[in-house]
């Protein structure tokens, strides 16, 4: 009989930071989990931010199947800057009402793209129950009503829904403090419904999100977030518990935990918008990655950046063609080669893009819409491997997949579900 299967993902953990925790058995249900599995190193998408990540995660397709391209970009159809919250900085300045509708109910309604098919609605087709807590990319086929009226429209998710209280399938008990962020209040919401979901055994599929690892890695820097990490450990552990103890909860479930990102080391900020300097230009960033939207030639605009001080990488499209810039060197890009070129293009093919994006250069974060920064702690986005390499455990019969766009088509497998054609081409 096939088991049923968890997906965990950790917020922003390094494969550093995984690799040392499970090591020192600071984390002890992560550690139990490591040695029950295979492990290995495995690539994110860029930009390598969490709603980009999220969605390929729950998709398995790259930004260019999906369509999200950053935590911050221009609509160019409703003529509007869309933010995700970046910061809270950045939420004022965008607007709260207007960053709550689109980080909640429009990324999912509107912005994921009609034709890329989520693990929820794949699976629920063919009739198997899902389940996520959390999860920022939710879309599925059963609509749910918000638990505090007034706030936002209802929305379609999996069959068992749970988001921060505002979304809530059923009734768990579950409490939450959202004050409590920076003691991981989020996660343990995430562990009161995950250890009632696996009391009930409610679920086939469970995408169970943790993001509070993220949070303290952001303030602390990665090397600074163990305690955040042995919190998230505990979230984890309490499906282990509710099971009956690691033997019975194996014995029921297999698991792939992975983090969405990486994160490195925050020097110094730079406002994107001075070093673009183009009159015209709708300029996004946020973390360490930026778009810019223009009109016009685009190459000339893109060598500039690439010279100017805090950009890694500029990328840009001519002529149906994709290249990435650094420093004076042109190299031109195309999917399926691996590494950061695949990346690279997966973001310039997402239609939503700007007509050049740019990679932060190491140590270096963009301002955000509210000014905000991290410097002194840790931030990700980039091409750099810091921010796009990502531990990958799998408890279970298959290997680690090298990326997490290769997540889903996993999941699905699992299940004897065929995977979406640009899953299985990618
Ligand atoms: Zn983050």
């Amino acid at each position: 009989m096939t088991k049923k299967l968890i997906l965990v993902v950790i917020d922003g953990l390094t494969p550093d930071a995984f690799e040392a925790t499970v090591e020192r058995r600071s984390s002890p249900t992560l550690a139990a989990l490591a040695e029950a599995g295979s492990y290995a190193r495995a690539v994110s998408t860029f930009p390598s931010l969490t709603p980009v990540c999220l969605a390929s995660l729950a998709t398995g397709g790259g930004p260019d199947v999906h369509h999200i391209p950053h935590l911050v970009w221009y609509h160019r159809g409703e003529g509007r800057i869309v933010e995700y919250g970046s910061s809270f900085g950045a939420v004022r300045a965008a607007g709260t009402r207007r960053v709550i509708k689109d980080a909640i109910v429009e990324m999912n309604a509107e912005h994921l793209a009609s034709d890329a098919i989520t693990v929820y609605e794949a699976l629920e087709d063919t009739g198997l129950v899902t389940a996520a807590v959390n999860v920022p990319c939710y879309r599925g086929r059963t609509r749910h009503v918000a638990t505090v009226p007034g706030v936002v429209r209802p929305v379609n998710g999996p069959l068992r829904f749970f988001y921060y209280n505002l979304f809530a399938s059923d009734v768990t008990g579950a409490p939450l403090a959202v004050r409590g962020r920076a003691v991981g209040s989020v996660d343990a919401y995430a562990a009161a419904v995950g250890r009632w979901l696996v009391t009930r055994d409610g679920f086939d599929f469970l995408f169970f999100y943790l993001p509070d690892y993220d949070f303290a890695s952001h303030a602390l820097g990665p090397a600074g977030a163990e305690e955040a990490l042995a919190r998230s450990d505990r979230a984890v552990g309490a499906l282990v518990d509710a099971a009956g103890g690691l033997d019975t909860f194996l014995e029921r479930y297999d698991v792939v935990l992975c983090s969405d990102h990486g994160q490195t080391h925050v020097e110094r900020a730079v406002r994107l918008q001075d070093v673009v300097g183009e009159p015209g230009a709708i300029v996004t960033a946020s973390n360490r990655a930026g778009m810019v939207y223009l009109d016009g030639d685009v190459r000339p605009v893109a060598e500039r950046l690439a010279r100017s001080e805090g950009i890694g990488v500029a990328l840009f499209r001519e002529d149906d063609a994709s290249y990435a810039l650094r420093g004076e060197e042109l190299v031109e890009l195309a999917p399926g080669e691996g590494g950061w070129r695949s990346r690279a293009w997966h973001a310039l093919a997402n239609p939503n893009a700007g007509e050049v994006i740019v990679s932060a250069a190491p140590g270096v974060e963009f301002m955000d819409l509210g000014g905000r920064h991290h410097v002194g702690g840790g931030s990700h986005g980039s091409l750099d491997d810091g921010d796009s390499l990502v531990p990958m455990l799998v408890v279970g019969d298959a290997s680690p997949p090298p990326s997490i766009t290769a997540v889903a088509p996993l999941v699905l497998e699992h299940f004897g579900v065929e995977a979406p054609a640009y899953a299985r081409a990618a």
